[in-house]
């Protein structure tokens, strides 16, 4: 099995992430990465200064030049501006929050409480009904943001092995998550294999889970890997498994975004093996 030596889904001090964008590049450059991804969080409950951020990636990618290919992205939210971010050279769709009229953003990863506030308050108590609508605005996602990828598929599953409020093997949960998954297949979108949450030990299955990522393949759709790294420690975690697990599911390649000849941004092929 081939090393995963890229990262897309990168988090730092400027968002919600621990390290710098420098140590991050330097945890890159140890671990023998030839490509980097940074993403900061551009959402209504994470503040970041757009131009200090282009301004430090801008910075890092000189520092870095031949040694380490570095790419500035975002992840957007499918329900906020798409336009927040014009420089980005790619953007990982991600649904953390609900389409419901409430004061506050009203996300299905912030808290146990908050998720079962949500549920409670516009879904009657009703996990399916609400995963449902998670799966109905996901689906929606490409059309939003034009993104390059799609981020965590089944994030609403955050809380899920501590609450087991959905069974993920019940058509009620995993049929319109499909449905959601095919159309934007059929757009032409990729996925991302997200290793952010089981090597944080928060789950024991990565998004999307072992299911939903044997029909990713049948349905021909597309992988990265990536660890939605928070702390510079993760910043590899689970890559091994990730790229057995995709193996096992069925894929042989997953896919790089880098820099071309010319400065563009291109997706390459990777075999996994
Ligand atoms: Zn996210
Ligand atoms: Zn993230």
């Amino acid at each position: 099995m081939q090393k995963i030596l890229a990262n897309y889904h990168t988090h730092t001090v400027l968002c919600d992430g621990k390290n710098t964008p420098l140590e991050m590049a330097q945890r890159a450059a140890e671990l023998g990465f030839t490509h980097l991804g940074f993403s900061g969080h551009m959402d209504p409950d994470i503040h970041m200064e757009i131009q200090e951020y282009y301004r430090q990636i801008g910075l890092l990618k000189e520092q870095f030049k031949g040694k380490l290919d570095i790419l500035m992205g975002v992840e957007l939210d499918a329900l906020y501006d798409p336009d927040c971010a014009p420089q980005a050279e790619y953007i990982i769709g991600s649904t953390h929050f609900m389409d419901v009229d409430s004061e506050i953003p009203m996300s299905v990863d912030n808290s146990e409480e908050m998720l079962a506030a949500l549920c409670h308050e516009f879904y009657a108590d009703d996990y399916y009904a609400m995963s449902k609508a998670y799966y109905e605005l996901e689906a929606t996602v490409y059309d939003r943001l034009h993104c390059t990828f799609v981020g965590h598929f089944d994030l609403i599953t955050r809380f899920n092995d501590s609450l087991h409020f959905l069974d993920e093997t019940d058509p009620r949960y995993y049929m319109p998550a499909l449905e959601a998954m095919e159309h934007l297949v059929k757009q032409g979108v990729p996925f991302e294999l997200n290793t952010g949450a089981v090597s944080r030990g928060r789950k024991k299955e990565f998004y999307p889970n072992n299911y939903l990522l044997k029909n990713l393949h049948e349905f021909g759709g597309e992988i990265f890997i990536s660890s939605d790294v928070h702390q510079r420690e993760h910043l590899n975690g689970c890559f091994d498994e990730a790229a057995r697990a995709a193996l096992l599911c069925g894929f042989d390649h997953y896919n790089i975004l880098e820099h071309d000849g010319t400065g563009k941004v291109v997706m390459r092929e990777v075999p996994l093996r």
